[in-house]
């Protein structure tokens, strides 16, 4: 620790902490343009930090000098303030200072600066302010002659997004922002520039015009798209538009970064498609008509039906998209009104295996570690898993782990995604394939004596018979199966074993096949041979997809447990909610998602309630899909548009997007965090929570909630996990469950000293094929995903003016070796088709895929990859191959 006095006031920092940080720790604040906390090194170029050493003849910047033993600063001496009144004036020389119109006046903090040190006009003329704004840039506004050069968001784009997108470009007076080269920029839109620029020189061209600070309100919320569960302010007008996004600074989640889609995909909240009436079919065609005719006509049939066919002919589907109330609600709909556990979400389509195997494996299906916690790993592993296109919060922290502290990236992946320059091993394994893969690993692991003896000894059963499995699995036979060279597999396995702390990530690559469960398993099993598993920075972490698909599972949208995981055969778990619900509850595990669509095409479900889910894109096999929808006797779905299920349905209600709205979203870190209504739900439009409320006090069980926080004691109460959760309690900051009761701080990370299911518990697990694979006819793997730009079935992201321009049509990526072999030219429109459907697609041709794989994502309904798929499931978690069929591409014409 080193002593110092800063004006006078004595303050004791740790050795090399900086003037400036040791200021901020004493409550004085000295002015600076380019300093910046998440930057790991000082920068020094706006020199306005200068302040005066006892003992040292030049003024020195705070943010660049480390405090000494003994040091005597002053930061407000008369020099000191000269020096800086200088300095502001040359910064001005270089600064357009057209307030009147400027998006940051009020918010600038060079206009700021002039204001405190009165310069009312600088002694340099204007040498730099003549080049205009460069608007090239789909998102944000270029006004060159507002740039002071502080050089904060070249250092974002390189440091915090490693994008390195943006440098400066010539020289004196002239230099400027420019893409590398003035080539095509390789900017990802995460905004980070424009959050750090100190003046207007970077702004929104989105939020052009729509209000500045003083006229805007904000409130705070969390982004409704992935399950990293951002946290950012959203900021009104006085018309009520969203003007601007801010992310929140001090967040443990995001900790002031976004993505593209958390500061520029709120377009769809107004948008002229949205449902603002009730709906009902009449004659094919659908009529405009009011909550009470809506209702009566949904509770009518549904009550018809289930007196006629029983309770089980009807089935939900609940959404990811919804709150954790709304998800409760839902679920207690069916079972308590409905009568069935037929309720299912598209975590069906997405994490499923990973709620059976890892609870299989430690008790729980969640998420082990916090995000936080990857950026201090020293190893981390990902595997099917997109990270900085679908996750790409979660992707900063492993560009920081990765650049900042020297962790080792290992990556298995058919596809190259943008960390993959970073990695020291990237193995292309054949999609379907990783059971063998990770059982290669771990065979070397076994082989060369790296496992953890003692945390399998005493924390895990089952090794014996695990490690005879692994055994079949050496190096040579994986690459066989897997298509990656042995020797990267050893080189893997050992850097994993020997990286401690050790984290895995990994996503949809891995769950959506028929052997997903096993996967999972698999990498559950490597995680605790090497006693990575139950601390700080190491564990098994499923980046889950949607914002809150961990909080729909985890308060019961499953066809076989109640809210808290808490099982609907267990005649204990079922007395309780009996006793709560004060009705007499089914014992027989319900219909998954995949199960209801064959149910429906089979005529034994006759009627299904889709609450914010759309499998008419989602869904494999889509065209078995429509025939099964059309085949049901009543369909209701209830959603902000008119999406291609809803077209289908014989009633649509409208329901409230995330922003005019009260409630919680659970991420994927298991945080359960506040989201708040900022805006009035357009025309009747009506909140989800309060429309199933609605329709079950219609149907003879009243369920009278005033409010979201009501509805969430309820679920304290009867949901161990969420036992302490309340909205008081998360007013500020959310809370990870378990969190079992009121005094309970929540959980950072599971399984430590203990698995939540006692013992750890090795699964052995064999490769099997996927169910397809390709063959003269179909010679390629199509695989599928998501894009960086757009959100699962696209209903709210392709309505974003933004996000649409940079990303308007589907494509399919193809190598490029087959596609000259096949004569096919970068951005040619091609048929793709598979034994079950086909679709006109424009070609991508690149390096991005191996020879033999093509890709294409499945958001975009013209193109849909859904029509190609497989809906062969995996035969526990009952997740479709979405990530493996057989398919061909020609030339079209
Ligand atoms: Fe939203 Fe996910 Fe982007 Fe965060 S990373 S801003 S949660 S889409």
């Amino acid at each position: 620790m080193v002593n110092l006095t800063i004006d006078n006031k004595p303050v004791r920092v740790p050795a090399g902490t900086s003037i400036l940080q040791a200021a901020k720790r004493c409550g004085i604040e000295i002015p600076n343009l380019c300093y910046y906390s998440k930057l790991k090194k000082p920068y020094g170029s706006c020199r306005i930090c200068l302040v005066e050493v006892e003992g040292v003849s030049p003024l020195l910047a705070a943010c660049c000098t480390p405090v000494r033993e003994g040091m005597r600063v002053l930061s407000d001496s008369p020099r000191v303030n000269q020096t800086r009144k200088v300095i502001l004036e040359l910064l001005l020389a270089d600064h357009d200072a057209r307030c009147i119109t400027c998006e940051k006046n009020a918010d600038c903090k060079l206009q700021q600066l002039a204001y405190e040190y009165g310069i009312e006009r600088g002694r340099f003329s204007c040498l730099s302010c003549n080049y205009g704004v460069r608007r090239d840039n789909p998102f944000f506004e270029y006004d060159i002659d507002k740039c002071i050069l502080c050089g904060l968001c070249v250092r974002v784009c390189d440091e915090i997004t490693a994008a390195g997108a943006i440098h400066f470009s010539k020289r004196g007076f002239d230099t400027r922002l420019n893409t590398a080269y003035e080539q095509p920029e390789k900017c990802v839109y995460c905004g980070e520039c424009m959050f750090v620029c100190p003046t207007g020189a970077i702004t929104s061209k989105l939020g052009r015009y729509k209000g500045r600070k003083g006229d805007l309100s904000a409130t705070e919320t969390v982004c409704p798209f992935c399950g990293c569960g951002c946290n950012l302010y959203l900021q009104t007008n006085k018309k009520g538009e969203i003007a601007s996004v801010l992310p929140r600074r001090d967040s443990v989640v995001n900790n002031g970064s976004l993505c593209v889609k958390g500061y520029f995909g709120y377009d769809f909240i107004r948008h002229k498609d949205r449902l603002s009436t009730p709906l009902i079919k009449e004659n094919g065609k659908f009529r405009r008509a009011g909550w009470e005719e809506a209702l009566d006509l949904i509770a009518e049939r549904f009550g018809r039906i289930k007196k006629r066919f029983g309770p089980d002919s009807i089935a939900g589907m609940s959404s990811a998209r919804c709150s954790n109330e709304e998800n409760y609600l839902f679920q207690k709909f069916m079972r308590a009104v409905i009568g069935t556990n037929n309720v299912d979400h598209c975590a069906r389509l997405c994490h499923a295996s990973t709620v059976a195997g890892l609870a299989d494996a430690f008790g729980s299906g969640a998420m082990t570690n916090s995000i936080a916690e990857i950026g201090q790993a020293k190893c981390i592993f990902v595997t099917g898993s997109n990270t900085p296109e679908t996750h790409p919060v979660i992707a900063l922290q492993v560009f920081k782990a990765v650049r900042e502290n020297g962790a080792k990236l290992i990556i298995a992946d058919p596809r190259w995604l943008r960390f993959t320059p970073y990695a020291q091993v990237w193995m292309r394994q054949k999609p379907g394939t990783d059971v063998a893969l990770l059982n290669g690993m771990m065979h070397v692991i076994i082989k060369e004596g790296l496992q953890d003896g003692a945390f399998i000894a005493e924390r895990t059963e089952g090794y014996e018979a695990f490690a005879a499995v692994v055994e079949k699995y050496p190096p040579r036979r994986v690459q066989e199966i897997t298509g990656v060279p042995a020797a990267q597999i050893i080189e893997a396995a050992r850097i994993y074993a020997a990286g401690e702390p050790a984290t895995i990530l990994y996503s949809m690559g891995v769950t959506q096949h028929v052997s997903g469960t096993n996967a999972v398993k698999a990498i559950a099993n490597l995680a605790m041979l090497t006693g990575n598993v139950g601390k700080q920075s190491s564990g098994v972490n499923p980046l889950r997809g949607q914002n809150n698909v961990q909080g729909a599972c985890d308060l019961g949208a499953l066809p076989n447990v109640y809210p808290g995981y808490q099982k609907v055969t267990d005649p204990a778990c079922r007395r309780k909610f009996e006793l709560a619900w004060g009705l007499e509850l089914s014992g027989k595990i319900g219909l998954t998602i995949t199960e209801m669509i064959k149910a429906a095409g089979r005529g034994t479900l006759k009627a299904l309630y889709v609450m914010g889910e759309n499998p008419m894109l989602s869904d494999p096999d889509l065209n078995q899909v429509e025939k099964s929808l059309k085949n049901l006797d009543f369909l209701v779905v209830q959603d902000i548009f008119l999406t291609e299920t809803a077209a289908l349905a014989d009633v649509v209600l409208p329901a409230a997007s995330f922003a005019e709205k009260d409630g919680t979203f659970t991420n994927t870190e298991r945080r359960v965090q506040r989201i708040r209504k900022v805006l009035s739900p357009p025309g009747r439009a009506k909140a989800d929570w309060r429309i199933i409320s609605e329709l079950a006090t219609r149907m003879g069980h009243p369920f009278s909630y005033e409010s979201p926080a009501r509805i969430m004691e309820e679920i304290a109460r009867l949901t161990p996990i969420y036992g302490g959760i309340s909205y008081r309690r998360i007013e500020k900051v959310g809370l990870q469950w378990p969190c079992p009761d009121k005094t309970h701080p929540g959980t950072k990370y599971l399984h430590k000293g203990r698995f939540s299911r006692g013992l750890g518990k090795f699964n052995p697990v064999e490769f099997v094929p996927p169910p397809e694979w390709p063959d003269e006819e179909y010679p390629f793997i199509l695989t599928t995903g998501r894009l960086l730009y757009h959100f699962h079935t696209g209903s709210m992201t392709r309505r974003s003016q933004g996000l649409e321009r940079v990303c308007p049509r589907a494509f399919v990526e193809i190598n490029t070796r087959d596609a000259e072999r096949l004569g096919i030219r970068d951005g040619q429109m091609v048929r793709v088709s598979s034994r079950r459907g086909q679709i006109r697609i424009q070609a991508l041709v690149g390096e991005r895929c191996p020879a033999g794989v093509i890709f294409i994502p499945f958001h975009f309904k013209e193109a849909a990859a859904n029509l190609l798929t497989i809906s062969t499931i995996d035969p526990v978690a009952k997740i479709p191959e979405l990530k493996v069929c057989a398919a061909k591409i020609e030339k079209i014409g």
